[in-house]
């Protein structure tokens, strides 16, 4: 297999907004399609345990990392999971230099 580089363009779910990033690396959350929401967070925005079938439902949603920034303190306050920080772009950017790394 050779070596190469993919990159992706989606919304970001959180602003919607379009940004570029690495498949592999980008943060993203798995949200319940039905809901709207990462399984484990109920309607007031709290933790909560997940349903089976939420989990089955939940694809995973590109953040970008803005995003990531801006929820990190509103999830450590409720005890969640934090979300990495990294920027997608500079994981890109570097595998775009040197593919081989
Ligand atoms: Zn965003």
């Amino acid at each position: 297999m050779s070596p190469g580089v993919a990159f992706a363009m989606a919304p970001c779910y959180l602003h919607k907004g379009l940004f570029c990033f690495d498949p592999e690396s980008v943060t993203s959350l798995r949200i319940d399609p039905q809901t709207g929401r990462p399984p484990d967070v109920n309607a007031n925005g709290e933790p909560a345990e997940p349903s089976q079938a939420a989990q089955d439902r939940s694809v995973r949603e590109p953040i970008c990392p803005d995003c990531c920034k801006r929820v990190n303190p509103d999830r450590r306050a409720l005890g969640l999971e934090l979300l990495p920080e990294g920027d997608s772009m500079d994981n890109l950017a570097r595998l775009l230099k040197d593919p081989y790394s």
